[in-house]
């Protein structure tokens, strides 16, 4: 392991035991557990496989583009931003606003790299990703983690307050979290998707936490353009999949510029009532 902070911050799935490097795969030095390693990934997980049900989401197609993307991160993340611009604080500046040397970790990073300064942890182990793990069960050690981001994760899991419960633990006292979650934005599949929240919400879920800044990420012209293109599509399937899944990519091709208007939107207090996804910074408190 090259990063020396981050194989003290990692711990054992079974035993909790401290980990070690032994040739090409990591050791627990207590159970003996081997956790094998592929590319930079170590793996604490089975990585995740999509059964054939998930892949045949009513949004497959949608899906399957998203996946090819995936193949080129910087063209993939280029779009995301393009398609749907955060207008409020990004994890980016959030990053930047934090002391080097500090432990990030950017839960269900998929392909999006934030920062050179993040260790990315994700259940598929795209290149950029250096811990192959589940958000519900976390390799790391009680207190031992400066911050966690985690972007459109949070409504993919089939228990977030595992995962809350989670970030909790592994975090040091005073550690900050960056959370982004939909909140007017309908079914996608990658490949579940179970949850939202409203402002609210997400206060509430995150209670454990001073709440340092929250708002809208990504605005509410993005959420409309997102559910005009879907109810076109499906006006324009007369019941087709194959239909509505093809007017979904043409029609954004068109609608998404105007998702920019979302700068001057986003100004409005009321802005975040509609608001596509939003964000929320917290500290957890030190009791
Ligand atoms: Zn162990």
């Amino acid at each position: 392991m090259e990063n020396e902070k981050l194989r003290q911050a990692l711990r054992c799935l079974d035993c909790q035991g401290e980990l070690e490097a032994v040739g090409d795969t990591i050791q627990c030095r207590k159970c003996s557990r081997q956790y094998s390693k592929i590319g930079n990934s170590i793996i604490f997980n089975k990585p995740k496989e999509f059964s054939s049900e998930e892949k045949n989401n009513t949004d497959s197609l949608v899906f399957k583009i998203k996946n090819q993307f995936k193949k080129s991160p910087k063209l993939f993340t280029l779009l995301h931003h393009l398609i749907y611009p955060v207008v409020g604080k990004s994890s980016k500046k959030f990053v930047k606003s934090l002391p080097p040397g500090a432990l990030i970790i950017n839960l269900g990073s998929g392909v999006m790299s934030i920062s050179p300064r993040v260790i990315d942890v994700d259940y598929v182990p795209y290149a950029n990703v250096s811990i192959v793990a589940d958000a519900h069960q976390l390799p790391f050690k009680n207190e031992s983690v400066d911050a966690v981001i985690a972007e459109h994760l949070l409504e993919h899991l089939s228990d977030p307050d595992k995962a809350v419960a989670e970030v909790k633990r592994i975090l040091k006292p005073n550690g900050l979290i960056y959370i982004l979650t939909p909140f007017m934005l309908g079914f996608h599949s990658s490949p579940n998707d179970y949850y939202r929240w409203t402002t609210e919400g997400l206060r509430e879920l995150w209670k454990d936490f001073d709440l340092e800044k929250s708002g809208v990420a990504i605005g509410q012209t993005s959420a409309m353009t997102i559910l005009i293109i879907d109810w076109l599509s499906s006006l324009l399937s007369f019941g087709s999949k194959i239909l509505y899944q093809t007017w979904l990519p043409i029609l954004m091709v068109f609608l998404i510029p105007i998702n920019w208007l979302d700068f001057i939107l986003s100004r409005y207090k009321f802005s975040s009532n509609n608001a596509l996804a939003l964000y929320f910074i917290g500290r957890k408190k030190s009791n």
